[in-house]
């Protein structure tokens, strides 16, 4: 995630060559290293509000060993309760059109329900992403990436192997704006419908982009509709180890033993920065999932 306008980004916007790497956002907001992670910067808690993913986390807080940001999760209600227990009941979906406020159309379940988890991975792709797919694949988990559009156009080398591995496509805006909700409408609608195009192309073959993730699960009814009226709907998710943070293997590993429930979407990332504890929680977290009786599913579209 990328805080622009955080004094934690020095230098301030820094020009195109540091592009690819601006996605960090989200360490970005965490400092250079673990340490600085564990406690949130002035400035990140200046921002709180708005911070990264752990804001409408719902379960977040109530593992987080150092829980700075421990969100009061605002969280939509929940459309967790899966409804049918039974896999395969693609169709049921709780938190669907019918919810008139857009707001709470935020999804936040696998779309199989039952004993699944659906693995989401944002701010890439980034130098890790082939590590986590080489991960994925050992134990035959599909997974949900959110890319940022300037990564992707990046590495579409990256993107396509995502989608030639069996994964799938989300879009988490061009550049990684923060707070995003307080962007004019317009730019808002550039940041996804753009960001949209650049996986696109840089897929090749025109996949079909069904979600959207905003940049710290900073959605509102406003951007929730650009994101609907570009056929997508919005991704939450409902466990944030904050990974981004770098607090440490086993923070990460168990944050998410704790809070994982059955049709739950995990949030972690494969890109912004250094992701080495994120591969090795992943490389903890997939047998033990696998043990646990868990499949792999996608979120709900
Ligand atoms: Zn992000």
């Amino acid at each position: 995630m990328r805080r622009a306008g955080l004094p934690l980004r020095g230098g301030g916007r820094r020009a195109p060559p540091g592009r690819a790497e601006r996605e960090h956002g989200h360490d970005r907001r965490g400092g250079r290293d673990s340490s600085v992670a564990a406690r949130p910067t002035p400035g990140e808690g200046t921002q709180t509000p708005t911070a990264p993913d752990r804001t409408p986390e719902p379960s977040a807080s109530s593992t987080a060993p150092a829980s700075p940001y421990a969100s009061p999760a605002p969280s939509a209600p929940r459309t967790t309760a899966i409804p049918s227990q039974s896999a395969g009941s693609t169709a049921a979906t709780p938190s669907q059109p019918s919810s008139p406020a857009p707001a709470t159309g935020v999804l936040r379940h696998t779309a199989s329900g039952g004993r699944t988890v659906a693995l989401t991975f944002d701010d890439g792709p980034g130098p890790a992403t082939g590590q986590v797919l080489d991960l994925l694949a050992q134990y035959g988990a599909k997974a949900t990436f959110c890319e940022i559009g300037d990564n992707a156009k990046a590495r579409p080398a990256a993107v396509q192997r995502i989608l030639a591995e069996g994964h799938r496509l989300c879009d988490h805006t061009v550049d990684h704006p923060q707070p995003m909700h307080t962007r004019p409408h317009e730019q808002q609608v550039a940041e996804i419908a753009d960001a949209k195009s650049m996986i696109e192309n840089a897929a090749g073959n025109s996949p079909t982009i069904t979600w959207w993730r905003a940049p710290g699960g900073d959605f509102t009814a406003e951007n929730e509709r650009i994101g609907a009226d570009l056929g997508m709907k919005s991704l939450g998710w409902t466990v944030d180890p904050r990974d981004w943070s770098r607090p440490g293997v086993q923070a990460i590993v168990s944050n998410v033993q704790q809070n994982l429930r059955p049709g739950g979407v995990v949030l972690m990332h494969d890109g912004g920065g250094d992701r080495s504890q994120t591969v090795a929680a992943l490389k903890q977290l997939l047998p033990w999932l696998v043990a646990q009786g868990y499949a792999f599913d996608f979120p709900q579209s």
